[in-house]
């Protein structure tokens, strides 16, 4: 199999990446990850450094940043969803909950530099722009909310129409905000030296290897069987696929785009933020990376946002993309062909995230703020 051909970032590294040898048998370890993506590889990477004695070992079934980690857009974001939901419940955890995450862009600037990995790793803020009325209103509803969770006017704030067309060109413009703790980065770059900085510290990683079975104190792989008192699932939507965990996750899609490289008259119309991340404020946003980091293209993704209640999907039984793509929605009718938005509960993304934002809006009023 090509891997240079599943992402426009696996093609960047400009040549197939060197396979690891698959897990040479049974083997016992303190610490076995499951999934060689973000969430496996910084989880490697940080256990070696806590504990440079600790066995650790990465089992990954194609090659380390495969899924998501290595085909995403590339932003690097202090952002997360639901951290208002978790400031109510904990408002002291929350605010620790949101400096850790604006802490986390730098920090993986910092150990791009401090471990040499070269991924193009560029703090230059993330702008959403709002392209009609109601997607303005919406994006201003989220920065009050931003702020009330102590988001301050230093991390995120709007941008008038004309202070937005002094960064950016588009063609339907009202107004934006700009999010100073964003960096573009190639995440498969980062993907894999992480997986190299992780490896170079000690732990091992099995790629070609395919974990069949996650049961308490094992895994049961397609080349033997590996013991550890600890197991990190890092499989992302991929656990679905294991026996036992078809309701652990949801998966959904979303879409990565390139343009043909752009020409300097291009880049120069569409203004300095070129230099930065972009995305629209539609529930179907298009992100786009820093020209510097794309050889001037245009890249990033199509997403779609989904909400679901776990006790809601456990009475309806666990949907995939691929069932969900032919429902048409129950709210606006619109069928798969015309809108690129999964249903999920009968409802498609679109109508999902305006009632999500509603329901944020509803909440903060009515909790008098
Ligand atoms: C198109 C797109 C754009 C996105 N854009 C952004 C963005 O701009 N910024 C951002 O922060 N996030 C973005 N995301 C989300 C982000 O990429 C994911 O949340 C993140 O990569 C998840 O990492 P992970 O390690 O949990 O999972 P993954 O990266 O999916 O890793 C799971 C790994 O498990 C392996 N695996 C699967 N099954 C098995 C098995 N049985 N045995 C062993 N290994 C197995 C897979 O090969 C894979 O390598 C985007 C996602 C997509 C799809």
């Amino acid at each position: 199999m090509s891997y240079r051909s599943i992402s426009y970032w696996f093609d960047s590294l400009g040549a197939e990446p060197e396979l690891r040898p698959p897990l040479p048998g049974d083997r016992e370890v303190d610490v076995a990850i499951v999934g060689g993506g973000f969430t496996g590889l910084w989880t490697a990477y940080y256990l070696m450094l806590a504990d440079p004695s600790c066995r650790v070992a990465v089992i990954e079934r194609e090659t380390a940043g495969f899924g998501a980690s290595g085909r995403n857009g590339g932003w690097c974001v202090a952002m997360i969803h639901g951290l208002e939901e978790f400031f109510a419940r904990d408002p002291q955890r929350g605010a620790a909950m949101r400096e850790a995450i604006k802490a986390s862009v730098d920090e993986v600037g910092a150990v791009c530099k401090a471990e040499g990995i070269e991924a193009d790793f560029h703090k230059g803020g993330g702008l959403v722009v709002a392209s009609n009325a109601p997607q303005a209103a919406r994006l201003r509803a989220g920065l009050e909310i931003d702020r009330e969770i102590g988001w301050t006017e230093e991390d995120i704030y709007w941008l008038d129409p004309e202070e937005l067309k002094a960064r950016i060109r588009v063609s339907s413009n009202f107004g934006g905000t700009f999010n100073a703790n964003t960096a573009a980065v190639n995440p498969a770059k980062l993907a894999r030296g992480v997986a190299d900085a992780a490896e170079r510290r000690g732990a091992s990683i099995y790629e070609q290897t395919t974990a069949l079975a996650v049961e308490p104190g094992r895994v049961r792989t397609s080349h033997g069987t590996v013991r550890a008192p600890r197991i990190v699932m890092a499989l992302d939507a991929h656990v679905t696929r294991l026996p036992g965990c078809r309701r652990n996750s949801l998966p959904t899609y979303e879409h990565m785009i390139a343009t043909e490289p752009l020409s300097d008259q291009v880049w120069d119309e569409i203004g300095p933020q070129s230099e930065g991340s972009l995305a629209m404020a539609a529930a179907c946003s298009s992100m786009r990376n820093a020209r510097r980091i794309t050889g001037l293209r245009l890249a990033g993704a199509m997403s779609t946002t989904v909400t679901v209640r776990p006790s809601k999907l456990a009475s309806r039984g666990s949907r995939t993309s691929s069932d969900c793509a032919s429902t048409p929605c129950a709210r606006c009718f619109r069928s798969s062909e015309s809108s690129p938005s999964p249903t999920v509960g009968g409802v498609c993304s679109v109508c999902r995230e305006i009632s999500f934002h509603r329901s944020r809006s509803t909440r903060r009023l009515a909790s008098g703020a």
